[in-house]
């Protein structure tokens, strides 16, 4: 039987960044002591107790705004609920900013803060750098500063973190390339073993929508992608997925279960789960979750065609591609031939029997895939 990935949610944030519309909201020290309470009951309570799990991902929101006493509790908590590998991937997103002891903690400090985090198994973490342009990032809304991202890094690597992501995005309103070179030049020289460069999104109603209502173009977005990629290939970094990037042996372990179909549990409000060919999320509704209130909001059996979707798109999204032999008989030869038409425009190649996108193809993915998936049968 597969081995569960966890996934452990948390709904707050100190301030919403100006482009995001994610469910977070910001908390009480209180609220959020009652969260990691009901979080954990919510573990405990899981009727997958006693399974075999080897990832663990805290992602938010802000998790590390739970303060370290809450984390490791928490993870504690997956730790008395599951059989976790002994090597399991135990990551926590961490805003560069915040890696403190809360008062209640019994400090104020970043080093023993990410120490403690380290002696109790948390052994990679996620940094929300985004940008190494101050004035992009305060753009953004996020309460870092590039040299707070600096600092904790060398902090990580000082308690003994050996395995690091760091995010960053392109396609920002006014960004021009110089900045973009040299955000990856500077996110390059910390020395992360994995990087996730992400577009931004202008999502209806967050504030950079209304103060900007349009991004840079797509040719200039293609191009920042394009150097992106071929510059992080220059350094060593195999690109895996259509925005994730790692040294040799450092993919994401957990991200990848996502990909290929593997079981993962969910916990906290929105959090997805998926295992046996269902697919369901909690609610988004921190204060009915937070009275122990576990509400579902969607179950959804995965059809045949949604199971068809899935082998498509997360085949074209990732570096194993898509071998056609693997769809149904009636579908084969129209899914080559969508994918042949591609190649002498450099979007997709032939590797064996499995068609690949290029990196320009993972750019326009979503209307090749929209083509395959016009082909599945009714
Ligand atoms: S820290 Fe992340 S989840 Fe929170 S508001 Fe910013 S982008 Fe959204």
């Amino acid at each position: 039987m597969s081995k569960l990935g966890i996934y452990l949610h948390t709904p707050f944030c100190v301030k919403k960044c100006a482009y995001c519309d994610f469910y977070s909201a910001p908390g009480t020290p209180e609220a959020m002591d009652a969260y990691a309470d009901a979080l954990c009951a919510h573990i405990r309570s899981s009727e997958m107790a006693g399974r075999g799990a080897d990832t663990v991902y805290f992602g938010g929101g802000t998790p590390t705004v739970l303060g370290v006493r809450n984390l490791v509790r928490i993870l504690a908590a997956v730790r008395e609920t599951f059989a976790l590998d002994p090597d399991a991937e135990i990551t926590l997103e961490a805003n560069p900013g915040d890696l403190c002891l809360r008062p209640q903690d019994g400090g104020n400090a970043f080093l023993p803060a990410l120490a403690i985090l380290y002696a109790a198994g948390f052994n990679r973490l996620s940094f929300g750098v985004q940008s190494s342009s101050d004035a992009e990032l305060a753009l953004l809304g996020r309460r870092h500063r590039f040299e707070d991202a600096r600092r904790a890094v060398l902090a990580a690597r000082c308690v003994g973190f050996e395995n690091l992501t760091l995010d960053l995005m392109y396609g920002l309103p006014g960004q021009g390339m110089d900045t973009w070179h040299k955000s990856i030049e500077d996110l390059l020289a910390l020395a992360p073993e994995h990087l996730s460069c992400y577009a931004l999104k202008l999502e209806p109603g967050t504030p950079l929508f209304v103060f900007f209502g349009e991004l840079p173009d797509d040719e200039t977005c293609l191009q920042q992608y394009l150097y992106a990629v071929d510059t992080l290939a220059a350094a060593g970094y195999r690109q895996y997925e259509i925005s994730n990037f790692a040294l040799p042996g450092r993919a994401s372990r957990h991200n990848r279960k996502y990909w290929i179909g593997a079981p993962y549990l969910g916990f906290g409000p929105s959090a997805h789960s998926f295992s046996g060919g269902v697919r369901w999320a909690w609610a988004d509704d921190t204060a009915a979750y937070t009275r122990g209130v576990y509400r579902e909001k969607e179950r959804l059996t995965l059809s045949v065609r949604d199971a068809l979707e899935e082998d498509i798109m997360l085949g074209l999204r990732t570096t194993r591609g898509l071998d056609p032999a693997v769809l149904p008989d009636g579908m084969q030869a129209d899914a080559a031939a969508i994918l042949e038409k591609y190649v002498p425009h450099g979007l997709v190649r032939r590797e064996g029997p499995r068609y690949l996108l290029t990196p320009r193809g993972m750019f326009v993915s979503n209307a090749i895939i929209s083509e395959l998936f016009g082909i599945i049968p009714d």
